[in-house]
């Protein structure tokens, strides 16, 4: 897509400001705008930037790539946008405006090393990590080479957050998936959110034809971002798919409605879910991990003020984790304080991306909170099988 295929709807905004609160009004919901408080940090600002910017009004400059850069595209300003056929396309136009300062050589140093390491055959992945091509976790697992389906690890799962990454090998195990591993390369995210886009299809193009290798036609991701990727940027880079993407959650809850497994044990505890935005709002997945918890024998749920489209994003998405790490870690600062008021000692998400920047939050501030991804509760209950 070209920021020019957009000429005839971005000068639909008029800067009311809807976009940057909550439904009901009650507290700022865009990360970027609480944190800078000046309207062009908000998406209006960053829509009549873009507007002037195509029509030749400003000139690129590295303050005006920052700016576009300090947006965690978090999806709230397409939820709360007034605008239809207008809000759908917030995000996306921001990213799009992002390709055009990195083609202009804009793009913020920080951000550029995610392209860098995952262009490195050592590493493919943004962590800059030597590449696990995951052949010892397949024998370690005893994997085949075909299966029915693929875990897509993804790089934070399997460089970051290995908890979580092995809770969700075991689960597959216990519950008898025919599932294997792929030698993976980043499933391209972190550059699509970033602007840099020159390689992504060649990359997706080679995880599919990975994924194809195995014969699997399904394949299960633990990240919110890696399943966006895959469910909606590969079919927008025109990739030849024919697999069905999940995310882990969606599983573990047709699972559930099936009957194939039960719960044996209980979780004495009391939780809060945080809403990861790239399943969240960018997906429409609130309910399904609300039903997989609330199948858990005595959990308590409380919910955050701020839950499924109003969730308070974490702050590391859009390459705010690399580019402002400091502000990032003060967004989910923000987002455990909301956990604290509602009782629960335990914060759960989906995402290993919010799991880690959650997680750098509680140590930082001393929050005392315990921090897990839904898999890993589920790794620790006792599993009946049909
Ligand atoms: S993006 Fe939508 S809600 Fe935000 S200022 Fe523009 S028109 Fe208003
Ligand atoms: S995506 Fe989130 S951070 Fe970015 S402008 Fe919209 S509400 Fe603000």
């Amino acid at each position: 897509m070209k920021l020019e295929e957009f000429s005839d709807i971005i000068h639909r905004c008029f800067r009311c400001g809807y976009c940057k609160f909550t439904y009901d009004y009650a507290d700022f919901n865009c990360p970027s705008y609480k944190n800078f408080r000046f309207e062009t940090f908000s998406t209006g600002g960053r829509m009549w930037l873009i507007y002037a910017l195509m029509n030749n009004e400003i000139n690129w400059s590295q303050r005006l790539a920052n700016i576009l850069y300090s947006c965690t595209t978090c999806g709230n300003c397409m939820e709360n946008c007034r605008f239809d056929k207008f809000n759908d396309f917030l995000v996306d136009i921001i990213e799009i405006a992002r390709i055009e300062a990195v083609k202009n050589g804009f793009c913020p140093e920080k951000q550029k090393s995610l392209l860098e390491r995952t262009l490195n055959p050592e590493f493919y992945n943004p962590y800059g990590e030597l590449n696990s091509d995951n052949q010892l976790l397949k024998e370690q697992y005893a994997l085949p080479e075909t299966a029915e389906w693929v875990y897509f690890i993804g790089c934070t799962s399997n460089y970051r957050q290995k908890d979580l990454r092995d809770a969700t090998l075991r689960f597959l195990k216990k519950t008898n998936i025919n599932f294997t591993l792929i030698d993976e390369h980043c499933c391209t995210s972190p550059l699509i959110r970033t602007g840099q886009t020159e390689s992504v299809k060649e990359i997706m193009e080679y995880n599919i034809d990975q994924i194809k290798a195995t014969r699997a036609q399904k394949v299960v991701t633990s990240c919110a971002g890696c399943c966006r990727t895959l469910k909606v940027d590969f079919q927008k880079h025109d990739i030849d798919m024919d697999v069905e993407v999940y995310h882990t959650s969606e599983l573990v809850n047709e699972l559930l409605e099936k009957g194939k497994i039960k719960f044996g044990s209980n979780f004495n505890k009391t939780i809060t879910y945080h809403d990861p935005c790239h399943l969240g709002r960018h997906m429409g997945l609130y309910e399904i991990p609300r039903e997989v918890i609330n199948k858990i024998p005595c959990v308590e749920l409380n919910e955050m003020k701020r839950n499924r489209e109003n969730s308070w994003c974490c702050g590391a998405g859009g390459g705010v984790k690399i580019g402002y790490p400091d502000w990032a870690v003060n967004v989910s600062k923000e987002r455990l304080e909301e956990a604290k008021k509602t009782g629960a000692d335990m914060v759960v998400s989906t995402c290993p991306f919010c799991k880690t920047n959650l997680k750098d939050a509680n140590e930082n501030f001393d929050m005392d909170l315990e921090i897990i991804d839904l898999i890993e509760i589920i790794d620790s209950l006792e599993l009946k099988l049909d």
